[in-house]
This record gives structure tokens, C-alpha cells and sequence, in this order.
């Protein structure tokens, strides 16, 4: 399936080097390999898969995401990508556009209901918006379209009362993972804009059935290895070679170190996952939205419940064990559960993503650099979406085009 560039020679001819097998990575290769060019992949970890993997936790004795992951069925690259590795029935979630939400403080369970259909008449119905709201609350989503890079989210829609508390702040801390008085409204609008605006039929929630590698990372290896791609783990690039073609998917502190010069986000903010070994029934979606305490989402994953702390910088200094009380506390409320704390594992990303402020957004590079050979990919990049899979996904796709335009 070779193609051939205007100047005659074969795409198969150029060897490509996708440096970094994080999703952004996977997706670059996988987009260059389809269009007939040969990719040799290097992944510095053992395993592939960066900020998006699985591994056994022998505490746990069973294998665990490093974090819980949330999409949305309207995270397109992110489906389409799966699509191409064969994946995509790996993923699991309601069959509807279901949020359910628990209350810490009362132990109160409700739940989002948004429509199918691009009209949004979910919030016209008590039984589908927050409870103790009205339906004219809702026009404060109005003022996320026209947020620009310095609009932060709490001065822009902070005064909606309980929908703020309730379903806006959760929001925007869960697609941030930066505190809302801190963090940029645009690319919540971004993300709200190509999901929950467009309707149910784009805000389905998606989760791995079994887990993050499973979904994303092994499928996507074994489909480039099928198809002759070189995929070398444990190779850690310390240089960029100036005449290779190379993406260049690794985290932005790495980049900047490959290519002198280059501006990026260089703020993180944390993101901790608590994982007990605790059996909850999955109820109709599988995850709750957790309001009133420290964490902002809860997974029933078969034997492990799985609790995910976002933009976690302020609770740094807190212990483990501390951490693990307030928050068990809060799950025993909110699901009924006994005071004793189960088997559990704490996994602190201290860097999971740069902070979504207007600073850190200014610095986020294209996907082209000063060097003609060399294309960035990475959630970090300029995406116009926070960090997350779809914005990585997209990324990756992006700096395979870019290369393929040099080489047509
Ligand atoms: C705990 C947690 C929860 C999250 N929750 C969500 C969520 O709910 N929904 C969502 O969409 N997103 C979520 N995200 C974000 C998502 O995981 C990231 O956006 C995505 O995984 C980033 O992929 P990437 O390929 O851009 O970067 P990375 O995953 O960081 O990949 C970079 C890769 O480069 C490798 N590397 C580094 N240096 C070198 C070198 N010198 N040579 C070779 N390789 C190198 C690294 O080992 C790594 O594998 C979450 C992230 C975390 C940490």
C-alpha cells in the first residue's frame, strides 16, 4: 500500500521516528502507518501507555487504570482511533446519557438526564436537571460560548447557585483538573460545545471495560506490530537526529529539553486515584459524580472501587492516611458502607496535567516546529481541548498529517 509523493519516491521509503508511546504517540503512528509509512515507535517505560496504562498492584492483587478515565461517545478521534485498532467494543458505559450524582454531606443521589436531540429539553424536566434548580439557571452555559483564553471559569458562571456547587464546579475541576477561580473557561466551552451541546447522542459516558491498556494501548500495539511498525520499549531518546522525520510525543518538560527553545506549559496540576477493594453495585452507569467532599468521581470496577481526586495540588501536603480517611469517610455516606477502610492503594500523579490556565494555554505550542523535520504531538500541545485522551488523540493525528503533507 505504498503511496507515492509527487517527487516519485515511495512514502514506505521514509522511516519515520514517533518518539513517546503515549496515546498522542499511538495515534501518530498508527495514522502514518496506515498511509503506508514505515514507523519505528520508541517508548522509554517497559510498558507503553504514559498518563493512559494498566498495571498488577500486587497490594491489590489484581490489576489496576493509574487513574480512572472518563469519555464521552462525542470524543470522536478517541472512537475513531479505537475503531482502528479493533477496540472499540472494549469500552463500556450506560446506554444512555446518564451522569449520576451523589451528595457527600446528605448521602442524596440524583441524576443528569440530557436528551437525546440537539434541543435541550432535559432542562426543562425536574426528574433530569439538578435538583433544586430551574430551568432558567441554565442560560449561564450561554456565557461559556463567547469565553475567551482569560475568562476564568468561577468569575464567568460561578454565581449559578446550586448548579455552580453542584454540577458546574465538578465540571470543571473533573475536565480541568484546575480549580475553577484558576482555570480557563475556554476549553471547558470546547468540550462542552462538542458534547452536551450537540446533545445526549455525543455525551454517552465511555469507560474500559476491563482497563485503560486493554482499551487503548495493547490493541493499538499489536495493530501497528501486524502491520510492520517497530515498537521499542525501555528506549529512551536523549537527541533528535535533525534530518529524521520525527514526532516528538513526549510530556512538554521532555520536549523542551529535545528542542532547545521551545515555549510549553510548564505548571501541573496533580490527580490522585484511591482504589479499595470494596464491591459496589455499579447502579445504572457504573460511576457517580461525587459532590460536597474531596474526590470527584467514583467507578464500581467489579471488586475495586475507584475514587478520583482532580486537580489535587491543594491537597499535596496531606498524608496518605488522611487522605484515605476523609475520603472513605465520604464513600460511606454516600453508598452506605461499613466505617471500617478496606484494602487500598493511593496513586498520586503529581504531574497528570498542566494546568489549564490562561498562562500555561498561551504557551501550548502547534503542531509544527523551527524544525522542518520535527512535529509535536501531546495533550500539552495546542489542541484547543484540555489535557485529556481525545485532545491527545487529536494531537497525534495532526502532527501524522503534518509529516505526511512533507512527504507527498
Ligand atoms: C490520573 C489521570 C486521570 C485522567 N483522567 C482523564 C479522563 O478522565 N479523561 C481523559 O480524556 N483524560 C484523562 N487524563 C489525561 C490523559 O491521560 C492524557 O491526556 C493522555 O494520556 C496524554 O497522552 P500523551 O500521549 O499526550 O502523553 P503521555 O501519556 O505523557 O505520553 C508520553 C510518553 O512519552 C514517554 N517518554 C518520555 N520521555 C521519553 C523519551 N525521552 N524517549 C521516549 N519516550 C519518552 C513517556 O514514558 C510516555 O509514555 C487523565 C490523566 C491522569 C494522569
Amino acid at each position: 500500500m505504498a503511496e507515492t509523493g509527487t517527487g516519485g519516491a515511495a512514502i514506505s521509503a521514509v522511516k519515520v521516528s514517533v518518539i513517546g508511546g503515549g496515546v498522542a504517540g499511538l495515534a501518530a503512528a498508527c495514522t502514518l502507518v496506515e498511509n503506508g509509512v514505515a514507523v519505528v515507535l520508541h517508548e522509554a517505560a517497559k510498558a507503553a501507555g504514559g498518563r493512559c496504562r494498566s498495571y498488577f498492584d500486587p497490594q491489590l492483587g489484581c490489576r489496576i487504570d493509574n487513574g480512572n478515565h472518563l469519555l464521552l461517545s462525542g470524543n470522536h478521534a478517541a472512537m475513531g482511533f479505537l475503531r482502528r485498532v479493533g477496540s472499540l467494543e472494549s469500552l463500556t458505559g450506560p446506554a444512555a446519557p446518564v451522569f449520576p450524582f451523589v451528595d457527600v454531606g446528605s448521602g442524596a443521589h440524583w441524576a443528569l438526564r440530557i436528551n437525546a436531540g440537539r434541543l435541550p429539553w432535559w432542562v426543562f424536566s425536574q426528574a433530569r436537571r439538578v435538583p433544586g434548580t430551574q430551568a432558567a439557571d441554565y442560560l449561564v452555559l450561554l456565557k461559556l460560548r463567547k469565553a475567551g483564553l482569560d475568562d476564568l471559569v468561577a468569575p464567568l458562571v460561578g454565581g449559578a447557585g446550586r448548579l455552580y456547587k453542584n454540577l458546574l464546579e465538578p465540571l470543571a475541576i473533573a475536565a480541568l483538573n484546575t480549580m475553577p477561580d484558576a482555570a480557563s473557561a475556554a476549553p471547558l466551552a470546547a468540550v462542552i460545545a462538542e458534547t452536551i451541546e450537540r446533545g445526549g447522542k455525543q455525551s454517552i459516558p465511555r469507560f474500559p471495560k476491563v482497563g485503560l491498556s486493554e482499551s487503548f494501548i495493547d490493541p493499538a500495539i499489536a495493530w501497528l506490530q501486524a502491520r510492520g511498525a517497530e515498537v521499542r520499549l525501555g528506549s529512551r531518546v536523549s537527541d533528535i537526529v535533525p534530518v529524521e522525520k520525527t514526532v516528538l510525543a513526549v510530556p512538554p518538560a521532555v520536549a523542551a529539553e529535545l528542542l532547545p527553545g521551545l515555549v510549553v506549559p510548564d505548571e501541573y496540576e496533580a490527580i490522585f486515584n484511591l482504589h479499595f477493594k470494596c464491591r459496589v453495585e455499579p447502579g445504572e452507569a457504573g460511576f457517580w459524580g461525587l459532590v460536597g467532599g474531596i474526590a470527584e468521581w467514583a467507578f464500581a470496577k467489579g471488586d475495586i472501587l475507584s475514587v478520583t481526586v482532580s486537580a489535587a495540588n491543594r491537597y499535596a501536603e496531606m498524608s496518605n492516611e488522611e487522605l484515605v480517611a476523609r475520603v472513605w469517610g465520604d464513600l460511606t455516606v454516600a453508598f452506605g458502607l461499613p466505617a471500617a477502610i478496606p484494602e487500598h492503594r493511593v496513586v498520586r500523579e503529581k504531574r497528570a496535567t498542566f494546568a489549564a490556565t490562561p498562562a500555561m494555554l498561551r504557551r501550548r505550542p502547534g503542531t509544527v516546529t523551527a524544525q522542518k523535520n520535527v512535529v509535536l504531538a501531546g495533550d500539552w500541545t495546542d489542541t484547543g481541548l484540555p489535557a485529556t485522551i481525545e485532545g491527545a488523540i487529536r494531537s497525534g493525528n495532526a502532527a501524522a498529517e503534518a509529516l505526511l503533507r512533507t512527504m507527498r
